[in-house]
């Protein structure tokens, strides 16, 4: 098998033309790289999302489509408007229009998604030009021929079987010839109805295709150089570290860190592909390799944090005689699809942890998930947490790693602790008043 390295761009990387020259450089001084994954230019994503879900009056949609098309059209200019690019995306103004001002855009999942996707099928149609003007033969390909998933608009969830299937036969061939530029996140199901693969998705559909087509390496190039030890944005201390493990990453990715989508990590653990993130406007600054073995495995490697958390806690004095009650709890929350994160019990109780983005799917599913619960126990909510967690190794297993943990944070209160189920990871509900300086003060006491 020959090397293979797909890149992924993120919505920064690709904001405007001389973004997308950064990316295009990038991608020609790689010869391995044959697969090329771009999310929508930034910005564009959440206006789609806009469009898609909030009632608006004909002048307001207007309004939200002319910010897109602007975007588009600016890109579309600097690259000189050849007639072939300017046609296929006209094409692609005259769907977002239809499905922005359909009568039924609110209400119906599958029209959603068809709208979603436009964002990211216009920034690969111009970024393929870019390269095409750079002398590197690129192709635009439509992801949904390739990235098969269910039926779960919003939220497809990939079919691995047919994704390698369909990238063997479609993309495999073509890779000697062209550098194949096709989009992030958008996917579609077996009767071809286009899917989404959630919000962030573009960096998980390119661990998707690297791992369907067998390659070594998968880069995600993005506006920071690298995963850092936390949210530079929390703490100006905060430093990009030179290599994670894969467990460590999908800890970190799961818990908050924002730089890959949780999904990520999983075809690449999957296949050992080795994941590189960096920033595409200084791709000489490096960035972080992520790999199955690390040369180090130090105890604390990263803190990151996940706000909007929710608690709930179930009571009942039954349960003291009742071995059922915990399967029957679990059960509601399966029918769901909730996945819980924190989990601590009691002789009459449960308390859990679920994520609670506002105005989210998730926020709904969760209400009805409390009401559930409700009919068949007390129930007790309490909203205002985040979630901070402490990404390392060996940590349940060796002494003194948890006391340092715990006198940073001595001046916080700790709602709820989550350790020992995993080596990697240490988490704590915290209030989230207080997340930013629990994240401080821990940096300081682990990193500085
Ligand atoms: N454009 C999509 C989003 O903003 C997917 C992505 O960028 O990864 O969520
Ligand atoms: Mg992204």
């Amino acid at each position: 098998m020959n090397q293979l390295n797909i890149a992924k761009f993120g919505g920064t990387s690709v904001a405007n033309h001389a973004a997308m020259q950064n990316c295009a450089r990038i991608v020609k001084n790689n010869p391995l790289t044959r697969v090329v994954v771009v999310s929508a230019s930034a910005g564009v994503t959440n206006c789609l999302v806009e469009l898609a879900n909030t009632e608006m009056t004909t002048a307001q949609i207007d309004t939200v489509i002319k910010q897109i098309e602007d975007i588009e059209q600016a890109i579309l200019r600097d690259l000189g408007s050849p007639a072939m690019v300017e046609e296929k995306l006209q094409a692609l103004f005259e769907q977002l229009h239809e499905l922005a001002h359909h009568e039924e855009i609110l209400q119906r999942p599958d029209l959603k998604d068809i709208l979603l996707s436009v964002g990211e099928r216009m920034s690969s149609l111009l970024f393929s030009e870019v390269l095409n003007q750079l002398d590197c033969t690129a192709d635009n390909f439509d992801a949904r021929k390739v990235i098969k998933t269910d039926s779960q608009f919003g939220q497809g969830i990939p079919n691995i079987e047919r994704i390698a299937e369909q990238a063997q036969k479609l993309l495999s061939p073509e890779l000697a010839r062209a550098v194949i530029v096709t989009q992030g996140f958008v996917g579609s199901d077996e009767s071809d109805k286009t899917t989404t693969l959630g919000r962030g998705g573009s960096d998980y559909t390119a661990a998707l295709l690297a791992e369907a087509l067998d390659a070594q390496t998968c880069e995600i190039w993005t506006d920071v150089t690298g995963v850092y030890t936390t949210d530079p944005r929390i703490t100006d201390k905060a430093r990009p570290l030179p290599e994670l493990s894969f467990d460590e990453a999908a800890e970190m990715a799961t818990f908050g860190a924002k730089v890959l989508h949780p999904a990520t990590m999983v075809p690449a653990l999957r296949k050992n592909i080795r994941v590189f993130v960096g920033s595409s406007k200084e791709p000489e600054k490096g960035g972080t390799w992520i790999a199955k073995d690390c040369q180090q495995q130090p105890h604390y490697r990263a803190i990151t944090r996940r706000k909007d958390q929710v608690m709930v806690t179930v009571k009942t004095p039954k349960m003291l005689y009742a071995p059922g009650f915990l399967s029957e709890i679990f059960a509601i929350i399966a029918k769901h699809n909730i996945s819980v994160d924190l989990v601590t019990t009691s002789e009459i109780s449960v308390s859990m942890t679920i994520d609670n983005p506002p105005n989210s799917v998730r926020e709904k599913l969760n209400k009805a998930t409390i009401e559930d619960l409700r009919n068949l126990c007390e129930v007790v909510v309490e909203n205002g947490y985040d979630l901070v967690t402490v990404v390392g190794n060996n940590m349940h297993s060796e002494a003194g790693v948890s006391s340092r943990i715990f006198t940073a944070m001595q001046n916080h209160n700790l709602r709820m602790i989550c350790y020992g189920a995993n080596p990697h990871n240490m988490s704590f509900l915290v209030n989230g008043s207080h997340s930013d300086d629990v994240v401080r003060e821990l940096h300081k006491e682990l990193f500085e």
